[in-house]
């Protein structure tokens, strides 16, 4: 016999409750444990996945086979082309090893559903038994509700009741502990699966010799580093994150974004890391720093329940029905300036070129980016969270969803007409020396002052001009106005 790990978007040994229970499972049945990845490059395909999180996810496994290999567990990856096909493979693997038990932790969007539910009954058919549990957010999804037993669709009261479900439930913060040590048997009767490769990236997904280079150092993959990172995080920056997280400039937020999106780090090892290292059992105890960023974990929780209780926005609908009414602009020039860069908008065309670089974009530049396609441009969002999809290392479908319904809004909570940015008053704000937008806007370098902010409206245009930055694509006021307009034409009320 034996018993399975399946893994998905949970890529770490540590704190993971279904690779905790699998290996509890194997050790009273006294049979090993296998851990196994299938990639589906069909579902690489339908969810967008950026080139540079395939790579990720890649070079995750690589780690991942040796943190496991040290233990005798092998990890066995298969790849699937047609994603219909993998309860199918999953299920003729286990009767291949002969295994009684599969353990995996659940994913809430609505494919990944749909393929659980007909796994499950494949198992049944198979006399295997089936074990999925919630471990991707803090707190579960549809754990916490409003005084009339519904889902919140409203940020801060839903994350009052987080934190006192947190304080309420003694054990939501206790860590799994890492798997134990397979049997030494297991060497020899699983050694083919021992051997198992790391594929290449599938077509389509594969990145330049250059492009892996830099992303590889940008972004070390593996839970090792994860760790490293939350606890430099916990020990230099998270009390200075409340007064500097906003600015693009400083790096003073986590950067775990891609490693929570991949699972080499638990949400709920965040949280638990940033109390001990503040010495407080309560989330608002410790700095405002500390509070803060445990209040942004939150949200990536928040945007899960969201999803796992309105799936429909995973069919690329607003969260209110009556905001299908909004008449969208599809203007390609706009489009693909926003895309390259190319705005005339200092701050925004920075966000966009540091996303291409990185994979990443910072917070407060997502939104300004978000609310300038879907506001100033009117391009439909759903474009812009596609192109998001297609360039974030970090992306995340219920979180990158979640921030275009916030800036458009068209997601839960939408506050059309007091959320529209302002990119020049947000870009003198939050960049306020423009240190981010001369390291990515390299045509602005020169512009001294605060010119760097609007070149061709503070008397820089020359200069912008010989540099060859752009002018404006659209102006600022009438844009707006505009915005305000065809939002009332769409869903009535200011
Ligand atoms: P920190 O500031 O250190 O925050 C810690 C963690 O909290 C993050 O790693 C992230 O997991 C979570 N978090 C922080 N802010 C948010 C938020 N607003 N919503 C949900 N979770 C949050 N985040 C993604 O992980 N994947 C995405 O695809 C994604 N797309 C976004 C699209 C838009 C339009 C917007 C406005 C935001 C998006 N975010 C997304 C949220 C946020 O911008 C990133 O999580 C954050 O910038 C990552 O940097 P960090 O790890 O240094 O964050």
């Amino acid at each position: 016999g034996a018993v399975v790990h399946w893994f998905k978007s949970d890529l770490r040994t540590r704190d993971n409750k279904a690779l905790h229970m699998a290996s509890e499972k194997a050790k009273e049945k006294g049979v090993p444990l296998i851990a196994m990845y299938i990639v589906s490059p069909q579902d690489f395909e339908a969810h967008l996945t950026a080139p540079a999180r395939v790579d990720f996810i890649l070079r995750t496994l690589e780690v991942l086979k040796e943190v496991l290999a040290q233990l005798n567990i092998p990890l066995h990856i298969a790849t699937v082309e047609k994603r219909k096909a993998i309860p199918g493979r999953i299920v003729e693997l286990l009767k291949e090893w002969g295994a009684s038990h599969l353990f995996a932790n659940m994913e809430y969007e609505v494919d990944e559903l749909r393929r659980e539910a007909g796994l499950v009954r494949s198992c049944l058919e198979n006399d295997i038994a089936m074990d999925v549990v919630p471990d991707t957010c803090v707190v579960a999804a549809g754990e916490i509700e409003n005084s009339t037993g519904k889902q919140y669709s409203v940020f801060t009261p839903w994350f009052r009741s987080w934190i006192a479900y947190i304080h309420g439930n003694g054990h939501v913060l206790d860590i799994f502990e890492p798997p134990g040590m397979n049997p030494d048997s297991a060497r020899d009767r699983f050694a083919d699966l021992f051997e198992s490769k790391i594929p290449d990236a599938p077509d389509g997904k594969k990145l330049s010799d250059e492009e892996k280079k830099r992303f590889s150092s940008m972004w070390p993959a593996g839970e090792h580093e994860a760790h490293r990172r939350l606890n430099k995080f916990c020990e230099e920056r998270i009390g200075s994150y409340i007064a500097q997280r906003d600015l693009p400039g400083v790096a003073a937020t986590s950067a775990l974004s891609v490693h929570l999106a991949s699972g080499t780090l638990n949400a709920r090892t965040a949280v638990s890391s940033a109390l001990a290292h503040s010495h407080t059992p309560r989330l608002d105890g410790g700095s405002t720093g500390m509070q803060t960023w445990i209040r942004e974990i939150g949200w990536r929780d928040f945007y899960k329940h969201v999803l796992a209780h309105w799936p429909y926005i995973c069919m690329n609908k607003p969260w209110k029905a009556t905001y299908s009414n909004i008449e969208w602009e599809y203007n390609p020039a706009h489009f693909e300036a926003w895309c390259a860069g190319r705005t005339g908008y200092p701050i925004v065309d920075a966000a966009m070129r540091q996303l291409r670089h990185c994979g990443y974009m910072h917070n407060r530049c997502r939104m300004i980016a978000a609310s300038f396609l879907a506001k100033h441009l009117l391009v439909d969002w759903r474009m812009g969270e596609r192109y998001f999809m297609e360039h974030l290392i970090d992306g995340d479908f219920a979180s990158n969803n979640g921030g275009w319904g916030y800036c458009a809004s068209t997601g839960v909570d939408p506050q059309p007409y007091f959320r529209i940015f302002n990119p020049l008053l947000q870009s003198e704000k939050f960049d306020a020396d423009g240190v981010y937008i001369r390291t990515w806007v390299k045509e602005l370098e020169g512009i001294g002052g605060r010119a760097v902010h609007d070149p061709y409206g503070r008397g820089k245009g020359e200069e912008a001009r010989l540099a060859g930055y752009s002018e404006r694509i659209v102006p600022h006021k009438e844009s707006r106005e505009r915005c305000i307009e065809r939002y009332q034409e769409g869903i009535g009320g200011t």
